[in-house]
């Protein structure tokens, strides 16, 4: 089957971005990349090396300087990919509620924006390949084939955010979850550098009442029409 080469897939936090990119990605032999891993590994760095994540200067040299990598899975630990930091594996730490906390700061400055998009354009680039975030249709790869927003009422991400934590064994409150995907989300559209939001040639999907796997062959189909 053709599909289109560069697939770009945007939304807020939960909307089901990178689940559904990992399952097209594996059905068509593509390479998912999920931007968000970046943010959040400059992220922890900053928190682990006791920067403040108020000083930007600080981070975005931190940004400026660390290898991030993404690579198969090493573990059968619930994991679809490793993140690694300069070789640490820091796939679970990136995860921590204090990086939600503090992400969307970091992400927010200038400088880690810059160096972190010109990272994502070189591997979207390569092709065949679903990259995911919040500004690939609109900032990373305004040339993409495909323009994907996922959305999804801020309710429904949270259970499903709770729902997700809860199989993996660990503690969640829910309202708190709702709490910081408001926040983030609020933070991440609003700001003033690629801001989250869809492009105007994007395919909206609402997923509030939608399975992964209706997302999932929604796409597929959409994909395919495009190829036309
Ligand atoms: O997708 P995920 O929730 O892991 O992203 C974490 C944070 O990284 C987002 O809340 C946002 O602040 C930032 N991000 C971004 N641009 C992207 C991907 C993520 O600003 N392309």
């Amino acid at each position: 089957m053709d599909y289109p080469n560069v697939i770009a897939i945007d939304g807020p936090a939960a909307s089901g971005k990178t689940t559904v990119a990992n399952l097209l990605a594996e059905k068509w032999g593509y390479l998912l990349f999920d931007t968000g891993v970046m943010y959040r590994a400059v992220t922890w760095l900053a928190l682990e090396k006791g920067l403040s994540t108020k000083d930007e200067e600080a981070v975005s040299n931190l940004a400026q300087q660390v290898q991030i990598d993404v690579a198969p899975p090493s573990k059968d630990d619930g994991r679809e990919y490793d993140v690694l930091a300069d070789g640490m594996d820091v796939t679970w730490q990136i995860r921590d509620p204090r990086v939600d906390k503090k992400v969307s700061k970091v992400s927010a400055y200038r400088e880690v924006r810059k160096a972190l998009t010109e990272q994502q354009r070189r591997i979207g680039l390569q092709g065949k390949v679903i990259m995911v975030g919040r500004d690939i249709g609109t900032v990373v790869l305004p040339e993409a084939d495909l323009k994907i927003f996922l959305d999804a009422s801020v309710e429904e991400r949270a259970r499903r955010r709770y729902e997700q934590r809860i199989q993996r064994g660990g503690s969640a409150d829910f309202d708190l979850i709702l709490k910081s995907l408001t926040k983030r989300d609020h933070k991440d559209s609003t700001r003033e550098i690629a801001p989250l939001r869809a492009a105007e040639d994007a395919v909206v999907i609402n997923t509030d009442d939608l399975t992964v796997e209706e997302v999932v062959s929604r796409i597929e189909a959409i994909a395919l029409k495009n190829k036309d």
